[in-house]
């Protein structure tokens, strides 16, 4: 399974750069072979290849397929820059689960420093791990990863989202599953409920544009301090628990990614 925005033309697709690369050394494509082949926004199909050339590979579409593995909602990932190699666990494993954007930011306890140096090349490198993720998920868009933000930056996007929600250990109030299920009802994505008892619920929208946008806010190894729950509710996210235990940075992402998806239905 590839994704490429430009690889597209009317009856066929030409296949470049690594991805070639990877079919013709790595998996030894033949010609006959077929692959799925899609651009990441609205095309997918089955394609034939032919004769591989050096460095690309040409292929026939076979069959158009209809996309439809993008969940329902759109889930942005706002993560506190964590320590080491974390952050690429969260977006190999997020981009799995079916986040829509990873938004590294830099809060009052994060811990690592940014070094604009060797910023541009990390971020490409993370970009890297959600294309590979996304195509082992046969996801049919790339998730995107974006240049960290600064504090006051990320409350600015909080206003973009219909539903943001900070996530904070502390919290013994709000719990993320009735701040979903508000959001869920208010969207504009609309639940449906399917006839066959055990089968979750769907969530229908007008297309991707119309998505429900839900901002989701983790804290870096320190947690969050009182000021800034403060601050992030005066820019209108909600303060929410993810439950009594205490969970690292990169495990709280996934949770309650995963929480946002299976409340939508989007889990099975
Ligand atoms: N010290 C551990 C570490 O090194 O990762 C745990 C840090 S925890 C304070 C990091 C972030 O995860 C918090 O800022 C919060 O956003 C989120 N988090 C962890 N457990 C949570 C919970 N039970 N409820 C809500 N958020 C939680």
């Amino acid at each position: 399974y590839f994704i490429s925005p430009e690889w597209f033309h009317e009856d066929s697709v030409t296949i470049a750069g690594d991805d070639a690369h990877h079919l013709i050394r790595v998996m030894r494509a033949k010609a006959g072979d077929q692959v799925i082949v899609s651009d990441g926004v609205n095309r997918e199909a089955l394609v034939r290849i032919r004769e591989p050339e050096k460095d690309r590979v040409v292929a026939d579409i076979v069959e158009s397929l209809p996309m439809d593995r993008e969940p329902a909602v759109e889930v942005w990932i706002a993560q506190s820059l964590p320590k080491g190699d974390k952050m690429e666990l969260v977006i190999q494993k997020g981009t799995e689960i079916g986040a829509d954007r990873f938004i590294p930011f830099v809060s009052e306890r994060t811990v690592v420093q940014l070094d604009a140096k060797k910023e541009s090349k990390r971020i490409e490198r993370w970009q890297k791990i959600a294309k590979e993720a996304a195509e082992q998920a046969h996801r049919n868009r790339v998730p995107t990863v974006e240049a960290p933000l600064s504090w006051k930056q990320l409350l600015q996007l909080a206003g973009q989202a219909d539903a943001a929600w900070i996530c904070y250990e502390k919290e013994n109030g709000l719990q993320l599953k009735h701040q979903i299920q508000e959001a869920l009802s208010k969207g504009k994505a609309i639940r449906i409920d399917t006839a066959e008892q055990g089968t979750p619920a769907k969530l229908q929208t007008n297309g991707v544009n119309d998505r429900i946008k839900l901002l989701l806010i983790i804290g870096p190894e320190g947690g969050f301090s009182e000021q800034e729950i403060a601050a992030a509710e005066a820019a209108g996210c909600r303060s929410v628990s993810l439950g009594r235990r205490i969970l690292r940075t990169e495990t709280a992402a996934m949770v309650g990614l995963t929480c946002i998806l299976y409340e939508s239905g989007e889990m099975g």
